[in-house]
Formats: C-alpha cells, sequence, structure tokens
C-alpha cells in the first residue's frame, strides 16, 4: 500500500561526491538520486522531496561579492528562493514522465528567535582575515574558523512552512511535490502584521520535520551520505544505531554523539517528527532510501 513519505535530500544528492557544484555536477548528481526517488514513487507512494541548497546559496553569494559594483547584492531569502527555482527544474526533469510539482516555499520564523542576537550558522566560501573585515563594515558577521573566515548568519527555528496546503493540495491532485528547498525563504511578520524576507538560513532537516507533519507524511527520511547515525563516530567503537526510541536517542543526542552542523540537526529533526505524532523517522543513504518504508535500513526511530 502507498505511503505518504517526506524525503530530506542532504548534499550529496545535489553535488558531485567531492563537492563540486557546476551546473553538470548538480544535474548529474540530481539524475542518479531520483533513480532513487522515482523506485519508491513506481510503488505508489506518494513522495514530498525537500533539498538543501548550501553550495547553490554559497556560489550565489559569491557572484554577489564579485560584482556588487555592478549589480545590487540580493539579500539571502532572495537566494533561498532561487535555489529552489532552479533545483525544483533539474528535479521535475530527472523525474520526468513522472508529473511533479514545485512549491516556491516560504517558512516563518519568529523574529524574536534567539538565533537572531547570535548568528552561528557558516555559509558561503572562506575568505582572509582583510576581506571578512570589509564586509563586517558593511554590517555582516564573519567568524575565524581554522580553514579562515566565513560569514555566519542566524539559523531560527522553523515555525510553521507557509505553502504546506499548497503543497497538499497539489499532492492530491496526483504530482510529486518538491517544496521546502533550503529550509524554505526565510519570513517572518513584522509589527504591522505584514510578511516579509529576513538574513538568515533555515536548517532543511529542521524545515523537513515541520513539512513532514503539515504535509500529513507518515514517514519522515533523511537522505544522507551515510547509512546510519553511528555512536562513537570516528572512534574504533564506532557502532551504527538501528532501531531506537525517542527516549533513546534523546540520551545518546545528550550524551554528544552527533556532530552539531552535520548529524546533530538530522537526529533532532527526526526526534522532533515522531515527538509531534509522526509515526517513523529514518535517517541513511540515498542509495537506501526504497528500502526505508519496508523496514530494516538506517536509523529508525519511533516513539516505543
Ligand atoms: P547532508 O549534506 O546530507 O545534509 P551532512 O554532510 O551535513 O549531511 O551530515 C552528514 C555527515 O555527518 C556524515 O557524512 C558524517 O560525516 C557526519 N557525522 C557527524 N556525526 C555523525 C554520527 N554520529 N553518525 C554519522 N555521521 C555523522
Ligand atoms: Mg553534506
Amino acid at each position: 500500500m502507498g505511503e505518504r513519505v517526506l524525503i530530506a535530500l542532504g548534499g550529496n544528492a545535489m553535488t558531485a561526491p567531492d563537492g563540486s557544484a557546476s551546473p553538470a555536477d548538480q544535474t548529474r548528481a540530481i539524475e542518479l538520486a531520483m533513480t532513487h526517488v522515482s523506485a519508491l514513487i513506481r510503488e505508489g507512494h506518494q513522495v514530498v522531496l525537500t533539498h538543501g541548497n548550501g553550495p547553490q546559496v554559497g556560489n550565489i553569494l559569491l557572484k554577489n561579492q564579485l560584482t556588487a559594483h555592478v549589480v545590487p547584492p540580493v539579500p539571502l531569502d532572495w537566494c533561498g528562493a532561487q535555489t529552489q527555482g532552479t533545483l525544483g527544474t533539474l528535479i521535475m526533469n530527472a523525474l520526468d514522465p513522472i508529473p511533479a510539482a514545485t512549491v516556491v516555499t516560504r517558512t516563518l520564523v519568529d523574529v524574536d528567535d534567539p538565533a537572531f542576537a547570535d548568528p552561528v550558522k557558516p555559509i558561503g566560501q572562506y575568505f582572509s582575515e582583510e576581506e571578512a573585515r570589509k564586509f563586517e563594515r558593511l554590517g555582516q558577521t564573519w567568524r575565524k574558523f581554522e580553514r579562515g573566515w566565513r560569514r555566519v548568519v542566524p539559523s531560527p527555528r522553523p515555525i510553521e512552512i507557509l505553502d504546506a496546503g499548497t503543497a497538499v493540495t497539489l499532492m492530491e491532485a496526483g504530482y510529486t511535490i518538491v517544496a521546502a528547498g533550503g529550509g524554505g525563504v526565510p519570513v517572518a511578520r513584522g509589527a504591522d502584521g505584514r510578511l516579509g524576507g529576513v538574513e538568515a538560513v533555515i536548517d532543511k532537516d529542521l524545515a523537513a520535520a515541520v513539512l513532514a507533519r503539515a504535509v500529513g507524511a507518515r514517514v519522515l527520511v533523511i537522505a544522507t551520505d551515510v547509512p546510519n547515525a553511528v555512536i562513537g563516530y570516528g572512534t574504533p567503537q564506532a557502532r551504527p544505531i538501528e532501531a531506537v526510541t525517542v527516549a533513546e536517542l534523546r540520551k545518546l543526542q545528550t550524551a554528544g554523539h552527533f556532530g552539531s552542523g552535520s548529524m546533530g540537526p538530522k537526529v533532532e529533526a527526526a526526534l522532533r517528527f515522531v515527538e509531534d505524532g509522526g509515526r517513523c523517522s529514518v535517517i541513511t543513504s540515498l542509495e537506501h532510501i526504497k528500502d526505508a518504508l519496508s523496514g530494516n535500513i538506517g536509523t529508525r526511530v519511533t516513539e516505543s
């Protein structure tokens, strides 16, 4: 029987194995990813896809910087909207002849989210200190990392996927849906109640958990480049996590097993989806997603 499933695609579904993001690299990676996704659709499942956009936004930011003297730089919410359009188009081409629709998706955040006072999410390329200081004078926040200086921006919590209703309508009309790419275009309500874009990025896995609930998905699949979340990652004691309850996984999370910019948000998203009433979250590699619904694959999170 078909199930409603949300699949969140990670970086390896959109860039070459070495992270290269030329148009040809992105097209090729998406075509490969869609062979796995279309296998699920052909089994009769209703699929909603979401995807990351880090390298793609990084490319736009670099263009902004190089051409600022001739074309006004565009804000981060515009970068997000642009990448949703481009990646959605590539995904729809790769799924053809399966009917698919891309929804330009806004994600609501709170202007009072503490993340706005503490930008921590690194985006774009590394630069020299001299370059970084120049951008700081334009009002941006930059931090020194091991490999150089990088811009950091707020990553507020996704509250609501504003266009989820559109996604549901199209899904019920028979389309495979691409929505909330890059975590969604970040918008907030000002004091006058009007929506406007904000200079932030939203974690795509956390947004996927909210979208999955909003579209009534039974399963959230987080497709990345490792088959399981691992205890003791990178140590000789490393051990894959298979079936796990919310309570057990929360404990492992508290013990610090999951990298903060990588596996951490995936584990948090998997937990939130089930805590909010979803049936099951699965963290696994892209090649395994067609088996994610049948049971014994990846890290599978359930209530009990
Ligand atoms: P994606 O680009 O698919 O969204 P990331 O690259 O951000 O995903 O995160 C996946 C990576 O997380 C893995 O390739 C691995 O290097 C890293 N990682 C950190 N901690 C863990 C862990 N405990 N178990 C598995 N992978 C981990
Ligand atoms: Mg990655």
